[in-house]
């Protein structure tokens, strides 16, 4: 199974110092005090896996994402988020063992995205989660609120997430693109 190694953020919300955060395979809990950062680590995740709604990771445009400053510290320019995927058992289409994915946001709206360090465009990210229950609009993030929107959720509505579930998304949205052609 695909886990996440680390996450590597440099002027990603209020991570102004470089951090790099380790994860074992199992269970971790990230404890801390109110505003001390716990909901930005989940966001930097969302975010390097291809967010495009800076409501969803809580703020107002895009751009809130890169450190604002405080009053000793100058604003940054840039934001960047680095995940390292273990890719031992190969559960992404990539021949290596670890897997790493970057996001890079600059003040003037330029976006870059990183497989392996090597300069990509989102849709590859895009593809390469797809089905794989990783991707940023699969379950794998369950904020609040969410459990209840499933609970209530219309059948055909939670069909969507059964075929995500089930890994036939990818030849859906295949087929429908190359419908249009
Ligand atoms: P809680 O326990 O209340 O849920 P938390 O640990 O989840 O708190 P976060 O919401 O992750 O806290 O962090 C909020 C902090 O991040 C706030 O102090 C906010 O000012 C800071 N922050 C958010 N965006 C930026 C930014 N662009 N630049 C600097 N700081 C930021
Ligand atoms: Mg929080």
């Amino acid at each position: 199974m695909v886990y996440l190694k680390s996450i590597e953020a440099n002027g990603f919300k209020s991570f102004a110092n470089k951090v790099d955060v380790s994860f074992d395979s199992g269970l971790t809990a990230v404890v801390g005090p109110n505003g001390s950062g716990k909901s930005n680590i989940t966001d930097a995740i969302r975010w390097v896996l291809g967010e495009q709604s800076a409501k969803t990771i809580r703020g107002v445009k895009m751009e809130d994402v890169i450190f604002s400053g405080t009053d000793s510290r100058k604003p940054m320019n840039s934001a960047s988020v680095k995940l390292m995927l273990d890719n031992a058992a190969r559960g992404l289409a990539v021949d290596s063992d670890e897997v790493s994915i970057t996001r890079k946001l600059y003040r003037n709206g330029d976006s870059e995205y990183f497989i392996n360090d090597e300069r990509v465009r989102l849709k590859e990210i895009t593809e390469l989660f797809l089905d794989s229950g990783l991707g940023r609009n699969a379950y794998n993030i369950i904020s609040q609120g969410e459990v209840d929107t499933l609970l209530k959720a219309r059948p055909d509505e939670r069909r969507v997430l059964i075929e995500e579930v089930a890994g036939v998304m990818k030849y859906k949205i295949r087929r429908k693109e190359s419908e249009k052609r």
